[in-house]
């Protein structure tokens, strides 16, 4: 069978969950940068934006006619960093370079990217201030409400200042700011600041293609259990761009991949779509990591801090594990 895969303007994949260790240690992005052409290695790639979808074929932004007998959509958020994976490593560099230069940093978002960031900083660079803005009255407000008191006790342990309920005006930032003001009238005095918001889904560009009526009110593509695109026989939609109900998160995203590709194989073997294998959601589970050695973990009915879930997640950040799935070296 012929592959082919197309990504917007990047030349490789970026182990999304290892970005906030290589913001403090950019050395570490090496190996969480990794080329398409090192693990795809029997697929054609293109490195263009898709554009459009027919009913044969994805039309991409450098003027392509992509033909496909089977589709699968994954293109999950909009990806606003560099093209080339050289650029996204001296960008590691020059955030690094931000945070070594300051006494004191501001993080907007008190999400995972925001936590994780904060722990980060706080662990390798005890001496900076870090100052923490969150527009919401909790921390990681996609677990629950003990975990995220937890969170805010450790992040507090290490003299984060967190503070709710309180945004920053992101049209009113600039490299050479120093105060920042909050929506509350406080005014936080930072040498830099990193932006740590959830990025918008990259589900703009199916407005116009076939998959428009597939889309439900939030921007996701609709599907059915066995994965397949609501309303198409050989269309399959994964990860976070699907309105699967569970929290958007890689290891899920691996899953539907999997389910997706076994599925690709009874079709082409001509099993009838009643007989695909179906996805169904599990617990909840997440670990948030806490600098180099801590963590967060919310399991089915315990939420835990501390080394135990550092030792699963906060050293290596699952990139060793990713990397050998991925049939690479650890
Ligand atoms: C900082 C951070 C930390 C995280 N930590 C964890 C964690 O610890 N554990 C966990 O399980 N999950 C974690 N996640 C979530 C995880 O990264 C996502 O759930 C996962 O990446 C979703 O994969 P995806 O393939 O659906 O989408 P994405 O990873 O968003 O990939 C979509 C790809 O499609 C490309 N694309 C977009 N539009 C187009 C287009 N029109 N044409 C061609 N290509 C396009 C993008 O460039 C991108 O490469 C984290 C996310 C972030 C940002």
């Amino acid at each position: 069978m012929k592959m082919i895969s197309s990504d917007d303007r990047k030349d490789y994949l970026e182990i999304t969950w290892a970005e906030l260790r290589s913001t403090v240690e950019p050395s570490f992005a090496e190996r969480s940068l990794i080329y398409h052409r090192d693990y795809l290695t029997t697929a054609t790639i293109v490195t263009s934006s898709a554009v459009n979808i027919t009913e044969h074929a994805v039309l991409t932004a450098d003027g392509q006619s992509l033909a496909y007998d089977y589709l699968v959509v994954a293109t999950g958020h909009v990806f606003a960093s560099a093209g080339s994976r050289t650029e996204r490593l001296a960008e590691f560099q020059r955030d690094n370079g931000k945070i070594k230069s300051s006494e004191s940093v501001l993080i907007i978002g008190g999400g995972p990217t925001g936590v994780e960031l904060a722990a980060e900083i706080a662990v390798d660079y005890p001496e900076k201030k870090v100052t923490l803005v969150h527009r919401g009255s909790r921390l990681l407000d996609f677990i629950d409400q003990k975990a995220s008191k937890k969170c805010l006790d450790w992040l507090t342990s290490k003299k984060v200042d967190v503070l709710f309920q309180q945004s920053v005006d992101l049209k009113s930032l600039s490299d050479t700011e120093k105060f920042y003001k909050t929506s509350a009238g406080e005014t936080i005095t930072a040498d830099c600041h990193f932006v740590c918001i959830g990025k918008p889904l990259s589900s703009s560009w199916l407005h116009d293609t076939i998959l428009k009526e597939s889309l439900d009110t939030k921007g996701r593509v609709m599907v059915e259990k066995d994965l397949r695109v609501k309303g198409y026989n050989n269309i399959f939609a994964i990860g976070d761009i699907t309105d699967i109900p569970e929290i958007k998160q890689g290891y899920l995203a691996q899953k539907h991949a999997l389910l997706v590709a076994k599925n690709l194989k009874l079709l082409i073997k001509g099993s009838p779509p009643s007989k695909l294998a179906t996805y169904s959601t599990g617990f909840p589970l997440a670990i948030v990591s806490l600098g180099r050695k801590e963590g967060l973990a919310q399991l089915p009915y315990l939420t835990l801090t501390g080394c135990i879930p550092g030792m699963l997640k906060s050293k290596d950040l699952f990139v060793g594990k990713t990397r050998k799935q991925m049939g690479l070296n650890a």
